[in-house]
């Protein structure tokens, strides 16, 4: 089979989040699988793009509204992901270096879109299937189908996925000239509340869409952010498929990023020289336990909880807690954790930023790491985690409840608690401390965790088969 993802992110070229890391491990364990997947992503103007040869396919233009805008798309000339990845370079529109964030966020996401549609109405190698990931790319699917001038796609099978139902890209009904012409008559199919809605738009045209675990695709149909009832009555094309991660990228074995590789069977002492470096960089005691939170700094991941419980553990659990965080987002709570971490120096620091190498070094030597998170589709951090033998401490919610199994459950390995609150964190921080203090079932639980498979050979299987189940 011949598949086209179509992505806003793509590892390494630009990350914000998970949805980096599925669109390139989904294209390159596709290809292993035997078939032809290849990704297409906006251009940015960081060093990845700068760094890498490409060479030119398409050279045209395209209108966004009364805008000209000239495009190329490019093809990435060594296939160092283990894929073809092509882009959309677009100069005057896709000038900037993150993927998000900046005013003309609307214009940039419909101008990627449209030098797509474009370039694939003109190319004879047509994929079998075009699969959308996340807001960014949700209007393929309306375009495909009512845009007059992309036709020739129309028979093409589109599949969405929902990285995150949080963000639906939605913007005016006075922009819908910005789209090329459709037909008037479908306006329905691009709207939900009176806006122009990419995600609702994607759920309502594509051929059959998927969350990116089971349990977030029922919590969807109860909360979505008002695309609750939408999700419900589209539910017969929907399919909850969970994550893998990239076992040869998150390897501990292997990880140039470690100070120490180890093994299950080296993970006792693997895991204490890379908590060392890790705690003498933040200027830590590695004697204590080390409880890590990785992640974007906003409401859906908890992190406002994190100062609270911080503050609350330690003083209850009488110092023997260290914590460490490294994220960033919400500008008044990355001030409050560095308050925090002058106050608590000996027993709380921070990272505010973004930093793949210290990411990789705190999955290899934190003791548990805390997801508290409110909404979590899949969450790929405590599947790392799990590789690394870092035990996992998450709300029971999307796949977090889907991939942690709480000790008190049979084969249990993980601490889980209901709701996102401050009490619920401590608590569980409090069953850590006395499972880390329980040394022989602590390390029994390490080597466990470490061998369970999350690879990503079992979801690849499974949009396989989707993608079979529409020809
Ligand atoms: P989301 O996509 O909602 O942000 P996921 O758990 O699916 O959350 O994926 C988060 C990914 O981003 C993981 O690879 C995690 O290690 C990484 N990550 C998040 N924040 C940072 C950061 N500040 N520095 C380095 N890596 C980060």
């Amino acid at each position: 089979m011949n598949i086209l993802h179509i992505s806003a992110e793509c590892y390494p070229a630009a990350k914000v989040g998970g949805l980096a890391d599925v669109a390139a491990a989904l294209p390159k364990y596709m290809n292993k699988a035997g078939h032809k997947a290849e990704l297409i992503m906006p251009y940015y103007n960081n060093k990845f793009f700068r760094d890498h040869s490409w060479e030119v396919v398409r050279e045209s233009d395209f209108n966004l509204g009364v805008t000209a805008y000239p495009y190329r798309i490019l093809k990435e000339k060594t296939d160092t992901l283990g894929f073809t990845l092509f882009t959309t370079e677009i100069p005057g529109l896709l000038t900037e270096e993150f993927p998000y964030g900046y005013w003309n966020d609307v214009q940039r996401h419909l101008g990627f879109q449209i030098a797509v549609a474009d370039w694939l109405s003109h190319t004879s190698d047509l994929p079998d299937v075009i699969h959308c990931h996340d807001h960014h790319s949700g209007l393929l699917p309306f375009m495909i189908d009512y845009c007059f001038r992309y036709n020739s796609l129309k028979d093409i099978p589109t599949v969405f996925t929902i990285h995150n139902g949080s963000y639906h890209g939605a913007f005016s009904r006075d922009q819908s000239s910005l789209i090329p012409p459709f037909d008037n008559w479908k306006t329905g199919m691009l709207e939900w509340t009176n806006a122009i809605n990419p995600m609702a738009s994607a759920i309502k045209c594509c051929w059959r869409f998927t969350t990116v675990s089971r349990s977030y695709l029922q919590e969807l149909q109860q909360y979505a952010l008002g695309l609750e009832s939408l999700i419900v009555s589209e539910r017969q094309k929907s399919l909850g498929i969970l994550n893998g991660i990239d076992t040869e990228l998150w390897d501990p074995a292997t990880d140039s990023y470690l100070e120490k590789n180890y093994t299950t069977d080296t993970v006792t002492s693997g895991k204490i020289k890379n908590k060392s470096a890790l705690c003498e960089e933040f200027g830590l005691d590695p004697e204590k336990m080390l409880v890590v939170f990785i992640g974007r700094l906003v409401s859906d991941k908890g992190a406002d909880l994190l100062p609270e419980s911080i503050i609350q553990s330690v003083s209850e659990y009488e110092d023997k807690v260290n914590f460490i965080v490294l994220g960033s987002g919400d500008g008044r709570l990355e001030n409050n954790l560095t308050s925090l971490a002058a106050t608590l120096p000996a027993s709380f620091q921070n990272y505010i930023g973004y930093n793949e190498k210290l990411a990789h070094l705190i999955y290899g030597g934190a003791d548990f790491l805390l997801m508290p998170s409110r909404v979590e589709p899949c969450g790929l951090n405590q599947l790392y985690a799990l590789r690394y033998g870092t035990i996992p401490i998450v709300t029971a919610t999307g796949g977090l409840k889907d991939t942690v199994l709480d000790l008190a459950m049979a084969g249990g390995f993980g601490i889980r608690f209901e709701e996102a609150v401050v009490r619920n964190i401590v608590n569980a921080i409090g069953r850590a401390v006395l499972l880390f203090e329980d040394e022989e079932k602590f390390s029994e639980i390490r080597k466990q965790i470490m061998t369970i498979d999350h690879s990503w050979q079992h979801a690849v299987k499974e949009y396989l088969d989707l993608y079979s189940s529409m020809k």
